[in-house]
């Protein structure tokens, strides 16, 4: 109960912060300075009317200031986040291992709104990730799979585990990087981004190449088939559309995260 009630208030605190980096990394703004703000008034908001959830509901989901609506995305963000750290600390035993998907799922949270709202990938959240992924490796073993036809007989859990992380750290990316210019040979046009390829190793650097790659096959197809229902019910040209295919991607790695037997 304790661990579940810490996890959720973390998970608050977290979100909350992911809020100011959705809005200000893909702004260039640094997220420690100034202190938060109302981005149609600017009026400075005070401690307690920035507390995570809480805030909101007693604002009525408006700046005191000026009365601004205020996103509903804050609040959900916020939630959404709790939910993730208090399932990692229910599926996760060792500590570590729980802390390490706590990290992923705020990384992916991030990832997933800040391209849903500007179609941007941080290089914080995907090329940061990944160089935590792979420092976290061989503090919460991963299961090894691809590195046991390279690594030495001798080599223990931790040492396979990090010869994995490195290795979906590079291949995973590698092969998003040649799907996407095949794509773009044969249909003409761009269908990734440099920011799709670099999520792809912060994905392979967390979850392994195993899971990445069934997290890429997931976002994938549920990219392709959301994209085409979206296009077809808001009438746009395929052509016009851009596809936020990280939060796709971001979907499909939560998804192995959390459901995947390789990966509990
Ligand atoms: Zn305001």
């Amino acid at each position: 109960m304790l661990e579940v009630i810490a996890a959720s208030v973390a998970g608050l605190l977290v979100g909350s912060f992911l809020n100011v980096c959705i809005y200000r990394l893909p702004r260039d703004l640094s997220v420690v300075q100034p202190r938060s703000f109302c981005p149609c008034c600017g009026a400075a908001i005070a401690w307690r009317d920035n507390i995570p959830l809480l805030s909101f509901l007693l604002l009525g989901g408006r700046c005191r200031a000026c009365g601004a609506r205020i996103p509903w995305r804050y609040p959900a963000v916020e939630l959404a986040t709790a939910a993730l750290f208090v399932a990692a600390a229910l599926a996760f035993a060792p500590f570590l291992e729980a802390i390490k998907f706590m990290i992923f799922s705020a990384l992916t949270v991030g990832l997933i709104v800040t391209d849903l709202e500007s179609r941007i990938l941080p290089d914080e959240f995907t090329l940061g990730g990944a160089v935590l992924g792979v420092a976290l490796a061989p503090l919460a073993p991963m299961q090894a799979f691809l590195i046991l036809l390279f690594a030495p007989l001798q080599w223990g859990a931790r040492w396979l585990s990090l010869g994995e992380a490195v290795l979906g750290a590079l291949i995973a990316p590698g092969l998003l990087f040649a799907m996407a210019a095949l794509y773009e040979k044969v249909r003409k046009r761009e269908g990734m981004g440099l920011g799709d390829v670099k999520m792809a190793a912060m994905l392979g650097a967390f979850l392994g190449l195993q899971g990445a790659l069934l997290a890429l096959l997931i976002g994938s197809l549920l990219g392709s088939v959301v994209g085409l229902l979206y296009i077809k019910a808001r009438h746009k040209k395929v052509s016009e559309y851009e596809l936020p295919f990280g939060s796709f991607l971001g979907a499909g790695g939560l998804a192995v995260a959390f459901f995947s037997p390789a990966s509990v």
